[in-house]
């Protein structure tokens, strides 16, 4: 199947490929709900990157590729849905510029060049809204972790190229090996069904100041014409505005982030506030959100004739 691209040229020739383009089921269902990221990827250099068929198979998906919740966001790279939490903690879903893919996958000047370039869109990103550097050239950690693995033969002779490289205990050498092992790390791996909230974080979790960009939400196709984009719950934020100012009962809190979990607080309650849900799901989980019931007193008397019904059984 074509990508996108090929498929506009392709529909522009004529009447009767227009008609045979337009027909095509996938492409119109991206073209109606998904049009700003068909843009996007044209605009990122990255229009024929994917085919009509594996966006079309994105957005017919709901989870996230590398873990188990909803994933509200495509990462445009390789086209994979993928949600806030992966897309901060799994350095295979971040970007890295020209130079740093050559530093941090120990590359020759000459190989870089087989890296995808992502012409990244003027304008403000990721939930801080920063502006992204002028005529800023990005290629993906995936892809350098792929040709750094194919050069140097395996995932540990890369990781000894990266040492070898910066064995200096200059401030400098020091920092970049640190950033280097972050972005040659593979994802946390997640068990079905395991909250991935609840998962220990990757130690020196790393920013170079270019998470949010070539990822956008993306939308998914429940059924034939019929599209829902993710829901972010106010009572989550809530929730960790009280927790911030130390305003959250310690019951309540225990209840939310149990203490066996051993997790901190601030990373769970924050990973909720950026978690995204379908409509059901959404409307399943604020019946039992703690800042939601507060936030709904309609919600707070369903929650309490449900416990009693409950202990009735
Ligand atoms: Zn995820
Ligand atoms: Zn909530």
């Amino acid at each position: 199947m074509l990508d996108p691209q090929s498929t506009v040229h392709f529909s522009s020739v004529c009447f009767l490929a227009r008609s045979l383009a337009h027909a095509s089921h996938a492409y119109r269902d991206l073209a109606t709900f998904a049009r700003d990221t068909l843009y996007a990827l044209g605009k990122l250099g990255l229009a024929g990157a994917h085919s009509i068929a594996d966006l079309h198979a994105a957005l017919r998906a709901e989870q996230c590729t590398s873990c188990n919740d909803y994933g509200v966001f495509l990462f445009l790279p390789t086209a994979k849905r993928c949600c806030w939490e992966c897309l901060r903690h799994n350095p295979q879903l971040h970007l890295l510029s020209l130079k740093d893919a050559k530093r941090f996958f120990v590359l020759s000047k000459r190989s870089i060049e087989k890296l995808p370039r992502i012409h990244v869109i003027p304008g403000k990103y990721g939930i801080t809204q920063k502006p992204a550097p002028e005529h800023c050239i990005l290629t993906s950690v995936a892809a350098a972790r792929a040709l750094g693995i194919q050069q140097h033969g395996s995932p540990d002779k890369l990781a000894d190229a990266l040492s070898k490289r910066y064995s200096s205990r200059a401030h400098t050498s020091s920092r970049l090996l640190l950033l280097g092992r972050f972005f040659q790390m593979e994802p946390r791996p997640v068990a079905c069904g395991q909250d991935i909230l609840f998962l220990p974080t990757l130690a020196n979790i790393q920013s170079n100041g270019l998470l949010g960009m070539a990822s956008l939400p993306f939308p998914s196709l429940l059924s034939p014409g019929h599209a829902e984009t993710g829901l972010w719950c106010e009572g989550c934020s809530s929730t960790l505005r009280q927790y911030s100012v130390s305003q959250l009962r310690g019951d309540i809190l225990n209840t939310i982030v149990p203490p066996e979990s051993g997790c901190h607080p601030t990373i769970v309650l924050m990973g909720l506030e950026r978690r995204a849900y379908l409509r059901k799901a959404f409307l399943r989980h604020i019946k039992h959100c703690y800042g939601a019931l507060q936030m709904v007193p309609e919600l707070r008397d369903g929650a309490a004739a449900r416990q009693k019904a409950a202990r009735k059984h």
